[in-house]
Parts: C-alpha cells; sequence; structure tokens
C-alpha cells in the first residue's frame, strides 16, 4: 500500500525544525506532502504562494515531498486525495494541548484519519516561524533557525514591510 502522511502547516517560513521532520517523515511514508494552509483571516508574512515556492526550493532533492496549498479543512483535503494521515510535530509540552485538540476536532469530524505526532530533535525543538521572523525584524543572525535558501527573502520581505 501506498501509505501517504500530510504534514500541514503555515510553514510561514519553513524553518529548519519543519525541514528536520519533513526529512524524517520522508523516510518513514512512501509520499510526504507538505501542505500550506491558507487563511484568509490569517494572511501572514509570506502569501502561500511565497510560502510553497521556498519549501520546493528547500526540499528540491527530496523525490518523495511534494508541496500543496489548501485553504479551508484539513481533513478534507485527505478525503479528496484519499490519504489516511495527518503528521505534526510537537516541540515544548505546551504544544501538547493544542495538538490534542485539533486532532479530536479532526477525529470527530473525519474518524478514519489517523492524527500522528512525530517529536521535534532537541537541536530544533525551541525553533518557531514566530521566533525566527522576531529574530529578523530585530537584526539577529538566522543561520542555523531557517534553510539558507530562506534568509534573503526574510530579510528582504520584512525591510520593505518597513519601508511601506
Ligand atoms: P501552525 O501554524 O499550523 O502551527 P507551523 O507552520 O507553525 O503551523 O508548524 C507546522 C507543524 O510543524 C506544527 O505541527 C508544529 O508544531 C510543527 N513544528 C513547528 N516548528 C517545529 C520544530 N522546530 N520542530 C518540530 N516541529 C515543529
Amino acid at each position: 500500500m501506498n501509505k501517504v502522511a500530510v504534514y500541514p502547516g503555515s510553514f510561514d517560513p519553513i524553518t529548519l525544525g519543519h525541514v528536520d521532520i519533513i526529512q524524517r517523515l520522508s523516510l518513514v511514508f512512501d509520499k510526504v506532502i507538505v501542505l500550506v494552509a491558507k487563511s484568509s483571516t490569517k494572511p501572514g508574512l509570506f502569501d502561500p504562494q511565497e510560502r510553497k515556492t521556498l519549501i520546493q526550493k528547500t526540499l528540491k532533492d527530496f523525490k518523495n515531498v511534494e508541496v500543496d496549498i489548501f485553504e479551508g479543512l484539513t481533513v478534507n483535503y485527505l478525503k479528496q486525495i484519499k490519504a489516511q494521515v495527518i503528521v505534526r510535530g510537537l516541540r515544548a509540552v505546551v504544544d501538547f494541548e493544542y495538538e490534542m485538540t485539533m486532532a479530536s476536532m479532526n477525529k470527530k469530524l473525519q474518524p478514519e484519519i489517523e492524527t500522528m505526532l512525530m517529536f521535534a530533535a532537541p537541536e530544533y525543538y525551541y525553533i518557531s516561524s514566530r521566533g525566527v521572523k522576531e529574530v529578523a525584524e530585530n537584526g539577529g543572525s538566522l543561520k542555523g533557525l531557517v534553510p539558507e535558501l530562506v534568509i534573503e527573502p526574510l530579510v528582504q520581505k520584512l525591510k520593505n514591510l518597513k519601508g511601506s
């Protein structure tokens, strides 16, 4: 059977914590779909297409990883493509309650879909997209936090925002 994992999130922008999870997933599943959530209420710093492009560039050497954009309930996306597994990453304990609530809601909506959690690697557990944006905004070094090719677009984006 072709086992597919859908890894949904904002990825605004992708960090090395996300990359680590995707890399490990790609070894366990036949196919990994990184699903960029599009939200009209949470526009984010990068628009979904920009986020998708940054993820694709970062993961270009991973043959079994795809990137998609979806607006709406993640379970509906899985139903559409007939996938069964949602994977989320778990960092500190603070992630737990949120992930458990969301997994329970998804179970209620679509009982045949399973949520699986993967622990963050110890060296990345403190990294979040929000934290990275804060560091960037204040001129800190982004090395070791996001993929190299994300640094320039992130710095540029924030510069443009400040200028506007
Ligand atoms: P969301 O806004 O939906 O929480 P994120 O883009 O912040 O999406 O994260 C997507 C998923 O990746 C979430 O399950 C989150 O817990 C997980 N994640 C985020 N940062 C890390 C990290 N440093 N290590 C492992 N998992 C992470």
